[in-house]
């Protein structure tokens, strides 16, 4: 069946590609929960999942339906440590606080790894991701990043290319240098939502799609969401939206705010053996970062034009053939089938949102482009903390994140000027 997501445009490749996505029944009628979870994509899922295995009721209610949000659109890319590198991170946080959170994500990676293996979802993973330069002389960072990942943060897996390297891995002499990942890689992110809110259920979540929550109150010591058709009543709530928060709850929706991205997928590059001959994922060094990978039936996926207001383009596919000729002039006819795109949750300083924004309410989002394993993790924690058995979302949570200047009414104006500023930038 073709679906259309309701909050974000086009019809992706994975959802031609999924297979079936179970349909979940709309609340009909007010029930209660030891928690409730607004937000059915990977962090509100994982929640759920843990919480149920664990034995704690569970009722997530998802606006549309699961895979609607980022987390079924994305770019798949795992990528490894947080979206910040390590020295920047130790520079402000300290080492110990830094290597916990490079630890954290490398726990991430690890356990989205298992969780899918254990639970026989094909997410399609495939090794190695590329970070590429698009301006040159920057090779002694690229360099020390790497040497930094292995003598200080125990991580091997990353070494520099040079331009030679660089060119033939990526098929393409656009960009200067890089490294080469071979502790991470990419999937297919819808495959992975639908597994992970079958696993969800089957462990006895309660989950309910098109049911928007409309308002979150609190009353008697308890929490209460209001829907359409009745009212969750719980002892505690996860707020799991990210960037769609929209007016739902101020204190996030101050912190959290959406940028809209866009992806293309090409047919299947038979023709072009050259373009990412190892099948790697790759992320390049722009503000508006271009990323593109290949998928298991040998098509480009090419994801990078950026928008800032509500708007999508009129047509994404042309936007992103343009950006992809830059890339791979042989490819600037190329068939795209699919063209689609969603909004990326991003916080001010780009790293993770979680914090306690009412008694007993937890927000956590703004993973800042860096989500796929980042935010399954995430909503891992959460349950394993409610449970009482662990406290790793702690680091998360004592990250200092400003809101975004502006208040309710001038912060989009202000984030779209602040934007377009940095993008132009990578013109020069
Ligand atoms: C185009 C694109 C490319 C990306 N590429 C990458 C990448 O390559 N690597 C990477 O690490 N990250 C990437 N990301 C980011 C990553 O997808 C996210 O960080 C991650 O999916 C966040 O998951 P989530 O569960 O927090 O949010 P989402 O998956 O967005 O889920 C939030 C859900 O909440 C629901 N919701 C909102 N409001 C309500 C309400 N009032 N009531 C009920 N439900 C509500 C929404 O419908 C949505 O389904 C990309 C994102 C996009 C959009």
């Amino acid at each position: 069946m073709t679906w259309q997501s309701p909050i974000a445009p086009g019809i992706s490749w994975y959802q031609a590609t999924v297979g079936e996505r179970t349909e979940y029944p709309a609340l009909d009628g007010s029930t209660t929960a030891d928690v409730a979870i607004v937000g059915g994509g990977y962090t509100g899922l994982q929640a759920a999942y843990t919480l149920a295995k664990g034995g704690v009721s569970v009722v997530l209610i998802e606006a549309c339906r699961i895979g609607d949000g980022a987390s079924g659109r994305n770019g798949g890319q795992l990528g490894t440590g947080q979206r910040a590198y390590p020295d920047e991170l130790e520079a402000e946080l300290g080492y110990e606080r830094s290597k916990a959170l490079f630890d954290l994500a490398e726990h991430a990676k690890r356990y989205l790894l298992d969780f899918a293996a254990e639970h026989g979802i094909d997410m399609e993973f495939m090794p190695g991701q590329m970070n590429v330069a698009h301006k040159p002389g920057h090779e002694r960072e690229y360099q020390h990043t790497a040497e930094i990942a292995a003598t200080r943060y125990g991580y091997p897996h990353l070494r520099f290319m040079d331009a030679k390297e660089t060119a033939e891995r990526l098929g393409s002499s656009h960009y200067h240098h890089g490294v080469y990942d071979s502790g991470t890689g990419h999937i297919h992110p819808l495959k992975l939502v639908v597994g992970l809110a079958r696993a969800a259920g089957a462990a006895g979540a309660a989950i309910h799609e098109m049911t928007p929550a409309n308002a979150i109150r609190q009353a008697g010591g308890k929490t209460l969401i209001d829907t359409p058709k009745g009212t969750v009543t719980a002892n505690r709530v996860l707020i799991a939206t990210n960037a769609y928060i929209g007016n739902l709850e101020p204190v996030t929706a101050a912190h959290v705010m959406p940028i809209r991205s866009f992806i293309g997928a090409t047919v299947p590059l038979d023709k072009f053996p050259s373009v990412i001959p190892g099948g790697e994922a790759v992320a390049d060094s722009r503000f508006v970062v271009r990323y593109f990978r290949k998928s298991r039936d040998g098509r480009l996926l090419f994801g990078g034009r950026e928008a800032y207001t509500a708007d999508a383009p009129r047509d994404i596919s042309a936007h992103i053939r343009r950006q992809i000729a830059e890339v791979y002039p042989e490819l600037k006819a190329i068939e795209i089938t699919h063209g689609w795109g969603g909004s990326v949750g991003i916080t001010m300083p780009r790293k993770p949102f979680v914090r306690e924004v009412m008694p007993g309410v937890t927000s956590i989002g703004g993973y800042s482009g860096h989500g796929v394993m980042l935010s399954n993790y995430c909503g891992k924690l959460y349950g394993e903390m409610v449970l009482g058995r662990s406290s790793e979302l702690e680091y998360l949570r004592e990250l200092k994140i400003r809101p975004f200047p502006g208040g309710p009414r001038f912060r989009s104006p202000l984030l779209f000027l602040a934007l377009t500023w940095y993008a132009l930038r990578d013109r020069f």
